[in-house]
């Protein structure tokens, strides 16, 4: 039985693309048809296979965006000028065309209800997320679950992003949700500014104290550094969490 849970995960599937959006000027949201998709919890990741006419192929990992509850799934892609997937992602596939995707994967980086149901020690410790740019992606998979299911765990989200014009699944962000913004500030923005750092985690963030599940995704300099400043704050690290998209040339 466990041996055809991960043989079926470990499969590739067609998937068929069903809608693109510019969900920023540099991300784009893909809504892909996956017939014979598992199933996933809130934070896993697919693996992405494209394929050239000459049999080239190249592999990428992307986020699910979407919670287990919405049938199609959502990816947020965000667009590298030099990058050879995400480039093709956002500006080559159309609705129709068909990619390769496999998952679900990673069993480490989750957060579902139902387990928070399960287990009622580790349930009743609230969840803080802290994102950098794209890194939000597997939060709104999350934040959608946990609206879904009207779960009683307390979660938090701290999101860095750098302008106003680059928040990414804007309708679902609520109360919950603490923005930064590193670069461009609007007049009257009533949001936190700057890089998050020791400062705004400890002003933004659920406290040591109170022991919640922390998880953390963006850039490596991003979720690495900001891990560090959670330690040093006084958090476990084993309560860490950390997904790691690459390293960006740039800082976000
Ligand atoms: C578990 C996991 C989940 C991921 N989820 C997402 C997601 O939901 N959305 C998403 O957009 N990306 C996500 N990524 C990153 C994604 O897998 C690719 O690395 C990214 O799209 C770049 O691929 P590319 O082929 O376009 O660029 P490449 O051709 O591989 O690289 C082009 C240039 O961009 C730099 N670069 C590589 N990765 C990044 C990065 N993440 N940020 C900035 N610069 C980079 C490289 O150093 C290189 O100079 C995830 C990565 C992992 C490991």
């Amino acid at each position: 039985m466990a041996r055809a849970a991960v043989q079926r995960r470990l499969t590739w599937l067609p998937a068929r693309l069903v809608a693109t959006s510019a969900e920023s000027p540099r991300v784009h949201r893909l809504v892909f048809d996956v017939p014979g998709w598992s199933g996933h919890l809130p934070g896993q990741h697919v693996d992405v296979r494209l394929t050239a006419e000459d049999g080239y192929t190249a592999e990428r990992s992307y986020s699910l965006a979407s919670p287990p509850e919405v049938g199609e799934l959502h990816l947020l892609v965000e667009r590298l000028e030099d990058g050879e997937v995400s480039s093709y992602l956002t500006g080559e596939l159309s609705p129709g065309d068909l990619i390769e995707l496999r998952g679900p994967i990673g069993g480490y980086f989750v957060w579902s209800a139902a387990a928070d149901q399960d287990d009622r020690d580790t349930g009743r410790r609230p969840v803080q997320l802290v994102a950098g740019g794209a890194g939000v992606s597997p939060f709104t998979a999350m934040l959608d679950h946990h609206r879904r299911r009207e779960s009683p765990t307390p979660m938090q989200l701290l999101y860095s992003t750098r302008d106003e014009s680059e928040i990414l699944a804007r309708g679902l962000l609520g109360p919950e949700t603490t923005i930064t913004l590193t670069r461009d500030v609007p007049v009257g923005w009533a949001g936190e500014t700057g890089r998050v750092d020791a400062a705004m985690l400890l002003r933004c963030t659920v406290k040591p104290g109170d022991s919640p599940r922390i998880f953390v995704c963006g850039p490596t300099a991003f979720a690495e550094s900001t891990a560090t400043a959670l330690v040093d704050l006084g958090h476990e690290p084993t309560s860490i969490r950390i997904e790691r998209f690459g390293e960006s040339k740039e800082p976000s």
